[in-house]
């Protein structure tokens, strides 16, 4: 087997060759500890599922603290050419730089890659601890916008020449100055929400569920208040649905039309054979009623599309309720060119470096979804299948440990051997 790069395709599918070289980061703090355990249980999934017709070659690239003390620089110019050049890679935690230039190392690997999806899917392994009742009605997968909205770094700090000019330019040319309560002491911050922005986050989620025959696909938005932004969005977002997915999708739209013209009962009666025919609904949701809704009816919402801001707060209140940090997998994907990014969604936790403590599960299902997106789901599911089974025989690391009762503690590392053990992994 001769190692060769993945390369995308003209049909716009990823070409995976069965060597494929992968750029790794291993990630500062925790991250060393969570990346050699995960990557053992990539390697003996790969193996096992293919009887050693397929393996990742691994290559390493340098970010973070590593980078910094190797190099000088936080983020090498060569390590964004290779994750630019080999398509899919995989990282740890990084430690943000404090003070001056990168403010986010995620963030610039984000807008240099245009990776314009955050792809964070929450479901429950049957023993996690949970702080909820039922959470085995969490099952979403949450598309966050990743380039746009407030989180564009177009902020202006209060008492500054720039932040002076906005105001003048809002107050003398927008008449909007009468808005802003206190102006001598405001700093502003700008929203950009573009029309093309929202409709390929969109068309990727809607994309994704019907690829996974999923129920629905919920826009959540602030449209009621930020009527051009987050409505814009909504807007844009069914008009997409129905434009390009045609009768494969029923929206709430469709819904309200039918509503106004037959009346509610008659509405309903068509929702309701619409989703009978298996046809994709896609449906909007008000961002404060959403946060409630994860609590009080998860079981109504599988995929979700929203903006980055709102993203944030959803994915990590979903994950919350299924394990939270030490669990939930992350990626950061362009379906155009076929960047992709996938990574632990916890920090470095620098207080536990070395410890051999951690629980690597956020990482290793980052590295699921990164088998799922190369196409090799035997190997997938196989690790998937091996980690609930680890953890229903309550083998688990310290985080969860500490919430189960009669629970067996396990290192990192000891954990990746179960897995690979209860999977039938050994070579
Ligand atoms: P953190 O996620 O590193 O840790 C918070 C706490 O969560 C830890 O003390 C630990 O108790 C728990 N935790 C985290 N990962 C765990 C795991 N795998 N298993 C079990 N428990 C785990 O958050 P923080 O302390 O706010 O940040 C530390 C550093 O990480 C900072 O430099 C921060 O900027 C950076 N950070 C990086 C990323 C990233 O690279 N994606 C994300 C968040 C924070």
């Amino acid at each position: 087997m001769t190692p060769q790069k993945i390369t995308m395709g003209a049909n716009g599918r990823l070409n995976v060759p069965d060597n494929p070289i992968i750029p790794f980061i291993e990630g500062d703090g925790i991250g060393p500890d969570v990346w050699g355990a995960s990557k053992r249980v990539l390697d003996a999934a790969v193996a096992h599922a293919y009887g050693g017709k397929r393996k990742i070659e691994w290559m390493e690239i340098l970010a973070g603290e590593k980078a910094f003390n190797q190099t000088g620089e936080w983020l090498p110019a060569a390590t964004l050419e290779a994750a630019r050049e080999y398509l899919v890679s995989i990282k740890g935690p990084l430690t943000t730089p404090v003070g001056g230039g990168i403010r986010s190392l995620n963030v610039a690997m984000r807008q240099e890659l245009d990776l314009y999806v955050c792809l964070r899917p929450v479901k429950w392994y049957k023993g996690v601890p949970s702080p909820v009742v039922h959470p085995e009605n969490v099952n979403m997968t949450i598309f966050r916008e990743n380039t746009e909205d407030i989180y564009a770094g177009i902020e202006f700090a209060q008492g500054t020449p720039e932040v002076k000019k906005l105001l003048d330019f809002l107050t003398n040319e927008m008449n909007a100055g009468k808005k802003i309560r206190f102006p001598e002491t405001s700093a502003l911050g700008i929203k950009p929400v573009s029309k093309e922005g929202s409709e390929r986050l969109v068309r990727a989620a809607i994309k994704y569920a019907l690829d996974n025959k999923m129920p629905s696909v919920t826009l959540v938005h602030k449209g009621n208040i930020m009527k051009f932004t987050e409505g814009g969005f909504k807007n844009w977002g069914y008009e997409l649905a129905e434009r390009e997915f045609g009768d494969r999708v029923y929206t709430w739209g469709q819904w309200e039309n039918a509503k106004k013209t037959q009346g509610e009962d008659a509405a309903n009666a068509r929702l309701k054979s619409e989703e009978a025919l298996g046809k994709l609904i896609v449906k909007d949701v008000i961002a404060d009623n959403f946060l409630q809704q994860i609590l009080l009816a998860p079981q109504d919402y599988s995929v979700v599309a929203t903006l980055n801001l709102n993203g944030d707060y959803i994915s990590d209140a979903a994950a919350a309720a299924v394990g939270g940090i030490g669990i939930s997998p992350g990626a950061n994907i362009n379906y155009l060119t076929g960047h992709a990014v996938f990574e632990a969604t916890h920090g470095t936790a620098p207080r536990f470096a070395n410890t051999n403590t951690m629980n690597p599960s956020s990482l290793l299902l980052s590295g699921v979804m990164m088998l799922e997106y190369m196409g090799w789901n035997e190997a997938a599911a196989l690790i998937e299948e091996s980690l609930a089974t680890t953890i229903k025989r309550k083998r688990v690391t310290i985080d969860f440990y500490n919430l189960m009762h009669d629970a067996t503690l396990l290192k990192t590392s000891e954990f990746a051997d179960d897995i690979i053990r209860n999977g039938g992994m050994m070579s």
